[in-house]
C-alpha cells in the first residue's frame, strides 16, 4: 500500500494555494489578500485541469481585476503609511512631553538648590 501525501493536494485556488479538497480551496483565506480578485475566483483540479469551483477569468477580466487590485493594494499601503505616520507623530509627541517634564524637574531641582544656598548664606551672614 502506498500512502499518498503531497500529491493529494491537487486543488489549486486563484491565489495558487494547494488544498486536498475543493471545498477548502473555495474558501481559501489567502485569496482575499493575495489574489487579484480579493476572493476565491476559481479552484482547479490540477490532475484533470477541470475547474471545480467558480470560473476561469478571461484575459481581459484578469487584466481589469489586476488593475483594480493594484489600486486597492496601493490604497491599503497608503492607509498603512498614514497610520504609521500618526503612530510616529504620537510617539514623538510623547518623547517631547517626557523631555519637557525632565527639563522642568531639573530646573525645579536647580531652583531648590539655589534657595538652599541663599538660605545657607543668610544663616551664615546672620551668624557673622
Ligand atoms: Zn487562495
Amino acid at each position: 500500500m502506498t500512502i499518498s501525501t503531497s500529491s493529494a493536494y491537487i486543488f489549486e485556488c486563484s491565489c495558487g494555494e494547494r488544498f486536498n479538497n475543493a471545498f477548502a480551496a473555495s474558501h481559501c483565506k489567502k485569496c482575499r489578500n493575495y489574489s487579484v480578485w480579493g476572493y476565491t475566483k476559481y479552484v482547479i483540479n490540477t490532475e484533470t485541469e477541470a475547474v471545480v469551483h467558480g470560473e476561469l477569468p478571461t484575459d481581459e477580466e484578469y487584466i481589469a481585476a489586476e488593475a483594480e487590485a493594484i489600486a486597492r493594494w496601493e490604497e491599503e499601503a497608503r492607509e498603512f503609511e498614514e497610520w504609521k505616520a500618526e503612530q510616529d507623530a504620537e510617539h514623538a509627541r510623547q518623547l517631547l512631553e517626557e523631555a519637557a517634564k525632565k527639563e522642568a524637574a531639573a530646573k525645579s531641582a536647580q531652583e531648590d538648590e539655589e534657595d538652599r544656598l541663599f538660605e545657607l548664606q543668610d544663616k551664615m551672614l546672620g551668624l557673622m
